[in-house]
């Protein structure tokens, strides 16, 4: 198996560049998820590496071999779009086994070939009914089968759970971990939501406006994200931001917030910067009761979320965020509650927006 390398690729369509000088390399054997929000270039990427579409410059290696002006047919490549394309009128074994017919396999073989995806992919009580009457989730299996089924050494998925009934999306998520997880092959999978990034990824490369900000493992990259971007990106709902100045005193460099209930002092930062401190809204504590690291604020604002905590939103030093609670704690708007923002969970982002090693 080969992995993926990106040199400098580039695709502009007239005055839109929507893949910016993008270098990078999909390991072998690994999934890597393309994930970013609508138009920043994904898709362009992955067709780019299947070679539907045209590079602008820039080239695309697998392993050794330069791909960038080859054929889609020559690139032993399956790619997984994002409505599935099932072949009408025959069986989901026969739609699984039409493109091995093409190579030279026994029977023995072929069969072999299908029974295993079959099985991994849990459609064995389809295998004989007709395509037409199969729900878009076990479709979207069958086009996954189908393309599997051949051991291409690369895979590429474009957003295929997106248009799954909302009632199959998990079953095809948890099959498609299931799957990528026995593969051996290289694969890159496009999607714009962050839980399926998460679940299915090896490593997760983060894009904006055409370019790749971020590529690492998922937990790593919502922990550490490089930028302000892939603070507010992840999460549900994204990083708390605060707006603050650094000031350098007799004592070192201290930032300026009540928000803490001590002075803030950091090591490293430059001299009267303007900077960004950002907390995830899960880890901020709070209590109803006062401790000596704790600082008082009231509640603003209380939706639930799901997994049955309630995000509340806490005004406190001129300054509002958001937190998650459990239910139980039963705050109401405008309680006086008390909050610790833990120090070693913030990062903090200098003032061009990326974080800064403080
Ligand atoms: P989405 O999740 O919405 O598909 P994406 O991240 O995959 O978004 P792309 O589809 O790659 O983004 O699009 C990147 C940019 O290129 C967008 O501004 C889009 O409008 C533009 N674009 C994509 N394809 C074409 C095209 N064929 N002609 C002109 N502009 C295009």
């Amino acid at each position: 198996m080969s992995d993926i390398r990106i040199e400098k690729l580039r695709k502009e369509y007239g005055q839109t560049v929507a893949v910016n000088d993008v270098t990078i390399t999909f390991p072998s054997g690994s999934v890597t998820c393309l994930l970013g929000p609508s138009g920043c270039g994904k898709t362009t990427l992955l067709r780019m590496i299947a070679g539907l579409e045209d590079v602008t410059s820039g080239e695309i290696y697998f392993g050794d071999q330069k791909v960038t002006d080859l054929a889609p047919s020559k690139r032993n490549i399956g790619m997984v779009f994002q409505y599935p394309v099932v072949y009408r009128g025959i069986t989901v074994y026969e739609n699984i086994e039409l493109p091995l017919l093409q190579e030279k396999l026994s029977d023995q073989e072929r069969r072999k070939r299908v029974m295993d995806v079959v099985e991994t992919l849990g459609l064995q009580s389809s295998i004989n009914k007709d395509i037409t009457k199969l729900d878009n989730g076990t479709r979207q299996k069958v086009a996954v089968a189908r393309t599997v089924a051949r051991q291409p050494q690369i895979i590429l998925f474009d957003e295929p759970i997106t248009n799954v009934d909302v009632a199959s999306k998990d079953q095809l998520k948890q099959a498609l971990k299931d799957l990528t997880r026995m593969l051996k092959q290289t694969i890159v999978y496009v999607t714009h939501d962050q839980t399926e990034a998460m679940t299915l990824a090896d490593q997760i490369a983060l894009m904006k406006d055409g370019v790749v900000v971020q590529r690492d493992a998922p937990r790593s990259l919502y922990n550490q994200p490089n930028d302000v971007f892939g603070g507010w990106f992840l999460g549900n709902p994204g990083m708390n931001f605060f707006d603050l100045s650094a000031k350098t005193n007799g004592h070192g460099t201290e930032i300026q917030t009540g928000l803490f209930s001590r002075p803030l002092m950091i090591e490293g930062l430059e001299k009267d910067s303007n900077i960004k401190l950002g907390i995830r809204p899960e880890q901020v504590k709070v209590s109803g009761k006062k401790n000596d690291r704790m600082v008082q604020g009231t509640i603003l604002r209380k939706s639930i979320v799901v997994g049955g905590q309630y995000l509340v939103t806490i005004k406190s030093c001129d300054q509002t965020f958001k937190a998650k609670v459990e239910p139980e704690t039963g705050y109401a708007l405008k309680d006086e509650v008390w909050f610790e923002i833990p120090l070693k969970d913030i990062i903090i982002f200098g003032p061009d927006g990326h974080r800064l090693d403080v």
